[in-house]
């Protein structure tokens, strides 16, 4: 049998995974930096503001109950969409699901047009995004020590306590760990005044005394007995000492460290280009073995789809098929479409999804903010790209936000306060949204303009 790599040489290979190092994705981040969670309190209730998330309070108690199905396991092969008018948080509610999820859970974001701009097929990249989204928790175990102690004995007479150690049997070679571990088993019997008689079972690691059962016979008082030689037996003292290290990775990396045609350089270049199916069959072969033998875990994982009206027949098909796999990730989609047609075809359907495939979806709605929300979450923005304004500048860039859009206005902060600062001002104020609002169209502008100009343009 093949030797299945996990891990690239020299690197450890802990931490996020499965997100691949692509410009357009650092800046879609960037955009909900200010997200830290989804503000949910311990009985999953969403407080109003918490964690640089605001309102949206159905939608986040939602995703929260979500959150909890997948740490237990209970939601693999699912699937989510999120559906709402534009900027109405569902990508940031996503991100805060992620966060959410903690360090070695794979989230993965993909906007569906991507798939159709890669060099491969759409099914190798959707593929591909599920695997990114899998996650295998392996555990290696570096070194394993076993032995036995028939009975450890605490001489007093000596120079201090526990200077002798006798009869400790240790079925090991290792010196150092019989004589390390040994020292720490000497102290705590000695902390917790363990004499002649008494049970103790000794904890494999690190050589406490995790259980103590008195002896009836044993004198009362510790110090005061004489300098004799005392015996604590330890009849569950079967010894283990053993590192275990535990490090997560995604199928997609373990594919593409082993795919011979690529190398592991590939996971920095975000060029893997197509992976043959055997590589995979193999890698899931292995996988399969390594949980029968406890060595590993799979750990599913999230993939989010934004703009999932973008994809046609044949990825629906896809999905439909990979939800079934009994590693299946959890698929989150989102859509701001309402009825339209499903991509390259005549049939209109809700957000464009076949309805076969809605039929399996548990549906979040996300809502329009009101002007208090808008107002806040603006105020956060700022903050997250420390810009200081004034109040008024917030009231009428929160009115930009309620005519325009969310994402207009949160765009107009940065701009805004390089206008400030180029006039050497300490705060934005009224002057520089107006200013930027003016130098910026947003879309209804920018359509108004182009009417008014079409035949200027090229067409
Ligand atoms: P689209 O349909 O256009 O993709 P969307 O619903 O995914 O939009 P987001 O991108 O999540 O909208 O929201 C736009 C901006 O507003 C982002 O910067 C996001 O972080 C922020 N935002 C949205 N909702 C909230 C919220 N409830 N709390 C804090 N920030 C939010």
């Amino acid at each position: 049998t093949a030797t299945i790599q996990t891990t690239v040489p020299g690197l450890s290979s802990t931490g996020h995974v499965g997100t691949a190092p692509e410009l357009t994705r650092m800046e879609r981040i960037g955009a909900h930096s200010h997200i830290r969670g989804l503000g949910l309190d311990d009985a999953l209730e969403p407080r109003k503001t918490s964690q640089g998330m605001v309102g949206q309070l159905q939608a986040r108690k939602a995703a929260g109950v979500i959150l909890e199905m997948i740490k237990e396991g209970k939601i693999a092969g699912r699937a989510i969409l999120m559906a709402g008018a534009p900027g109405t948080g569902k990508t940031a509610i996503a991100m805060g699901m992620a966060q959410a999820l903690g360090q070695d859970v794979p989230f993965t974001m993909l906007a569906a047009s991507e798939i159709f701009s890669l060099e491969m097929s759409k099914t190798e990249a959707l593929t591909q995004a599920f695997r990114r989204s899998i996650g295998v928790r392996i555990k290696e175990e570096t070194e394993l020590i076993e032995g036995e102690i028939v009975e450890i004995q605490i001489d007093r007479s000596e120079a201090g306590v526990g200077a002798k150690i006798g009869k400790l049997t240790l079925k090991t070679t290792d010196m150092e760990t019989v004589y390390d571990l040994g020292q720490k088993m000497i102290e705590s019997l000695n902390k917790e005044k363990a004499a002649v008689g008494d049970v103790v079972t000794i904890d494999k690691a690190t050589g406490k005394i995790t259980k103590l059962g008195r002896s009836f016979t044993r004198a009362r008082d510790y110090d005061a007995m004489g300098p004799e030689t005392r015996f604590v037996q330890c009849p569950e003292g079967e010894l283990q000492k053993r590192k275990e290290v535990v490090h997560t990775v995604s199928l997609h990396e373990i594919d593409v460290i082993n795919s011979r045609t690529q190398g592991f350089l590939a996971l920095f270049s975000g060029d893997t280009g197509e992976i043959k199916s055997e590589v995979r069959d193999q890698i899931n072969q292995k996988v399969a073995e390594w949980r029968e033998e406890g060595k590993s875990e799979i750990v599913p994982g999230v993939l989010f789809i934004d703009e999932v009206h973008m994809l046609d027949m044949e990825c629906f098909s896809f999905l439909n098929r990979a939800l079934e796999d009994d590693m299946a990730p959890v698929v989150i989609m989102a859509s701001n479409r309402g009825i339209t047609n499903i991509r390259g075809t005549k049939y209109a359907s809700p957000h464009g999804i076949p309805i076969d495939l809605l039929d399996r979806l548990l549906i979040i709605a996300t809502t329009p903010y009101s002007e208090t929300e808008v107002r806040q979450i603006l105020s956060i923005r700022c903050e997250e790209e420390d810009v200081e304004m004034t109040e008024d500048a917030l009231d009428v860039l929160t009115q930009i936000g309620l005519d325009t859009s969310l994402r207009y206005s949160i765009h107009l902060i940065t701009a805004a306060h390089l206008v400030a600062v180029k006039r050497k001002a300490s705060e934005v104020d009224v002057e520089d949204i107006r200013r930027v609002y003016s130098l910026f169209l947003d879309e209804k502008r920018s359509v108004q303009y182009l009417k008014e100009f079409q035949s200027q343009y090229m067409y």
